[in-house]
């Protein structure tokens, strides 16, 4: 293809192409569009379609892999799905007209992060778009989902910042290309595709009136952005490389939120992931994520601000105890939860549908939909009385749209086709001009019929017909035995055997008036929509205002449902350093046990004062890990506002949740597990603040039990001997050895879950006492797996050894020796077995065959 002879359309397609080398480029030849060389194998690959062969002058020839122009959406669709980014390159002239070859220009480049579609878009997932900036360690972020004009971002420290990214729905990365020289190697997630733009857009002064300019601004000043620079910078950036690709559509951005480190509690992936905010890890179960347990929204849009509100939850008392007021609002007043139910179920994402506005894809049936949102939000308006205090200061942040409603509602026909290209969307009365065209052509069979009957009449012929074929259009026919008839303002058209054709100067109007109203039709009513396009993009500002408050209420509102339908309480948010937490629950496992399979619930006391560090020990199984993220999942639900299960609850204030699990599966290339754990224990113990909630599970597993031991040990000695934090922590253990520093450190105390051991088996009670547990029942729970006797029997032994008799030395033979005698001290004794019998109902056989088994059990 690099031949220098070839055809003009594959120089004018390598020359568009060099501007588009990171793009799939989707070249527009008639009826579809095709890829060439990589592209081709990448499309035909993607796509499923076939690959052939293109000459491409001279001798060589290139892949090509095509499809009809009416597929592009799917098509598109499933290219961005596999994480490319598409130019789309139309022919800009008419091919009749041109002279030699059509000329052709890209007209849109669309990317995972800026892709509108909604068939490409997961409702009720955010699709961002992230750009970045970095200085000094120091990173500026700003988040833009296109698709629903969320716009937002702050600076960060580059490790909170990197995190950030992840934490979110980001499709795309967008930095410089000087900057992605230097710091591409940081952005190594799989989850979004990287693109660079020019260095220039990132001049401070650039970027900072590319936002005023579209904000309509004079300054900065209102967003609180001034005191961020690179925050500044992205915000420019992302604009920059969204107009670039998107010409002219950027109207429904139309806020840009500060939001930086602070006011928010920060929760790190891997926490994210541990906790299974989002995503299940050990379970196949995709329902057990507290997502899912707590998304009971109406609408896509409430859906998304609760997971926004769940990736990134308060740390600020009055916001937390605003959001509980209106939840509490709701349980008490069950008319407003099921009038606000039934009208929220019937609310379109309104969200998405301005962005589809603002680009010019959309259709009437959009904005019907629009209308009856808008329309519900007035009647939502209208049942938050004033009673609801919280809600109705809410309420009364909703603008007035009546204009917009009333607008659409006296121009779109309620129902108008998606379709827009044989119009019929807009309704009869709004535009005198469009009615007598819709007149004309209604009126058209008629008009027909009475022509046919006027010259029956007038010439005498009754035979006369008016007929209509594609190739002639309109014309009279007469038989030949009539044609003597014939007056002057006939004129001939077509002579055949029987018959003659002709047109008169009045058909011929008729049909020119016929053929050119129909696409004046078109014309009118798509410059009439186009119209109240604009109107609504001069009024989206509102329009998206009072979709988020209605977002707002959406996520109370299923926090309501929540907290009535599982008996949660309202949490209290005290400045304490306290966490305190009467009868609580695992949110998501009390929903997933089975209904005779209660889940036990637990009180909780933690305080920096005095009761820091909780060092949890219990054998495998027992509920360890349950209990120790019950208490982070609480603290979460009650920074997003949501009630919680327990019977009381008292939080305090957290500004980071760290969870970390020794030994964990997530196996970074090339390190450890052992290594990987460390890492991130290290990065806590570098972190953390008095504010933290620290949650370890088995720490050290990943390593020989006495390193192990020594490395929980001193992090526990950390964590309260530091002088810089004590966060409340909560380490659970299978090395019973930490019991003893509780004996050591003021502030750290024993819990362990109660279980009882009945003939040898465990019963498993879920309580949580005081105290460390006295056996790690390791062995007993490796009984209960069905281990063979044999290996349970020599452990055993060897656990006696290493753990009562203090004894490391270890060799084989002293243990033969004392398995000896371990088993003849552990010989079976069955009679409670022989007590249990019920001799009375058992036959002489039956009791033949007791005897015999237990004979054997005694010999054994
Ligand atoms: P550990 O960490 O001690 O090994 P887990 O926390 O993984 O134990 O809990 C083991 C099993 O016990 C889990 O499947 C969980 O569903 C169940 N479980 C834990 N805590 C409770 C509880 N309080 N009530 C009922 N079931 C529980």
């Amino acid at each position: 293809m690099k031949s220098n002879k070839k055809t003009p359309a594959m120089k004018q397609y390598w020359d568009i192409k060099s501007k588009y080398p990171d793009s799939i480029l989707l070249f527009r030849m008639g009826d579809f569009y095709e890829t060439f060389d990589s592209d081709a194998e990448l499309t035909s690959d993607i796509l499923g379609i076939t690959l052939t062969k293109r000459a491409n002058g001279g001798a060589s020839s290139v892949p090509l892999a095509g499809f009809p122009y009416h597929a592009i959406d799917q098509y598109i669709d499933k290219l961005l799905k596999a994480g490319h980014r598409v130019a789309i390159c139309e022919q800009v002239e008419d091919p009749k007209k041109s002279k030699g070859i059509v000329k052709r220009e890209v007209v849109e480049v669309l990317s995972p992060g800026t892709a509108i579609s909604e068939k490409y878009l997961d409702h009720n997932q955010n699709n961002y778009l992230a750009s970045v900036f970095i200085k000094n360690k120091t990173i500026g972020i700003s988040l833009m989902d296109y698709s629903t004009g969320d716009f937002f971002g702050g600076e960060w420290d580059l490790k909170k910042g990197l995190d950030l990214i992840k934490t979110y729905d980001v499709r795309e990365v967008v930095i410089s290309e000087k900057q992605y020289e230097s710091f591409g190697h940081l952005f190594n997630d799989k989850s979004y595709i990287m693109s660079t733009y020019q260095n220039w857009i990132t001049s401070y002064n650039t970027a900072y009136d590319k936002i005023i300019s579209q904000f309509k601004v004079k300054s900065l000043k209102g967003f609180g952005l001034e005191e961020y620079p690179l925050a500044i910078i992205t915000a420019g950036a992302c604009l920059y490389y969204i107009d670039d690709n998107h010409k002219d559509s950027l109207g429904h951005i139309q806020y840009f939120k500060y939001q930086g480190q602070e006011g928010s509690m920060h929760l790190d992936p891997f926490t994210i992931d541990n906790l299974e905010l989002f995503k299940t890890v050990s379970s196949t179960n995709k329902k057990a994520t507290l997502i899912h347990t707590i998304d009971k929204t109406r609408t896509s849009a409430g859906s998304r601000l609760l997971k926004k509100y769940l990736k990134r939850p308060l740390f600020d008392n009055k916001k937390i105890k605003l959001r509980q007021d209106r939840v509490s609002e709701l349980i008490k007043d069950s008319d407003l939860r099921s009038t606000l139910s039934d009208l929220l179920n019937e609310v379109f994402d309104v969200e998405r549908i301005i962005s589809r506005v603002s680009s010019n894809k959309t259709n009437p049936r959009d904005l019907i939909n629009l209308k009856n949102s808008l329309m519900n939000i007035v009647a939502i308006k209208k049942v938050i009385k004033k009673k609801h205090l919280a809600l109705y200061k809410l309420q009364k942040e909703f603008e007035n749209v009546t204009k917009i409603i009333n607008e659409i509602s006296k121009t779109i026909d309620e129902d108008a086709p998606v379709n827009m290209s044989n119009g019929g969307y807009i309704k009869d009365g709004y535009s005198k001009e469009l009615d007598r065209i819709r007149g004309l052509s209604n009126n058209s069979k008629q008009w027909l019929i009475d022509l046919q009957n006027k010259e029956q009449k007038k010439n005498n012929i009754p035979s006369l017909k008016i007929k209509y074929n594609k190739v002639f259009g309109y014309y009279i026919e007469v038989t030949k035995a009539h044609t003597d008839k014939i007056p002057d303002y006939f004129i001939r058209k077509q002579t055949l055997v029987n018959a003659e054709r002709y047109f008169t100067e009045e058909l011929k109007d008729f049909e020119d008036t016929i053929l050119s109203s129909n696409e004046n039709l078109v014309r009118l009513e798509l410059s009439i929509f186009e119209n109240l396009v604009e109107y609504i993009m001069l009024n989206s500002k509102n329009i998206l205002k009072n979709a988020n408050i209605l977002s707002k209420i959406d996520v109370c509102l299923g926090f309501s449902d929540i907290a009535i339908k599982n008996n949660y309480c309202r949490p209290d948010i005290n400045n304490k350093q306290e966490i305190d937490l009467i009868e609580s629950r695992h949110p998501v496992i009390e929903q997933l046990l089975d209904v005779d399979d209660n889940f036990i619930s637990n009180d909780v006391n933690l305080n920096a004062k005095f009761k820091q560090i909780a060092v949890i020990t219990g054998p495998n199984m027992a509920g360890k890990s349950t209990f120790l993220r019950q208490v982070a999942l609480l603290s979460i639900m009650a920074q997003v506002g949501s009630y919680v299960p327990a019977k009381k609850a008292s939080l305090c204030l957290i500004d980071k949740v760290y969870t970390r699990v020794g030994a964990s599966d997530n196996l970074s290339e090339g390190e450890s597990t052992f290594l990987v754990e460390m890492n991130e224990t290290a990065n806590i113990l570098n972190n953390a603040t008095n504010n933290s909630l620290i949650i370890l599970d088995e720490i050290g597993r990943g390593t020989s039990t006495y390193d192990g031991l020594a490395i929980a040990w001193s992090i526990i000695e950390y964590l309260h001997n530091n002088s810089k934090f004590h966060p409340i922590t909560l380490f659970a253990t299978h090395y019973h050895e930490l019991v003893q520093l509780a004996n050591q450190l003021d502030r750290s105390f024993n819990l362990n879950i109660e279980v009882s051991e009945e003939n040898g088996e465990l019963l498993f009670l879920r309580k949580i006492i005081k105290g460390g547990a006295n056996q790690s029942y390791g062995v007993h729970v490796a009984q209960m797996a069905g281990l063979p006797k044999k290996v349970i029997n020599r452990a055993h032994v060897i656990l006696k050894k290493l753990i009562v008799d203090k004894k490391t030395n270890l060799n084989c033979k002293d243990i033969d020796q004392l398995e000896l005698e371990f088993n003849s001290s552990v010989k079976y004794d069955g009679i409670n077995e022989i007590r249990d019998l019920d001799i009375d109902n058992m036959t002489p056989l039956e009791a033949i065959y007791k005897l015999k088994e237990l004979k054997e059990k005694f010999d054994d």
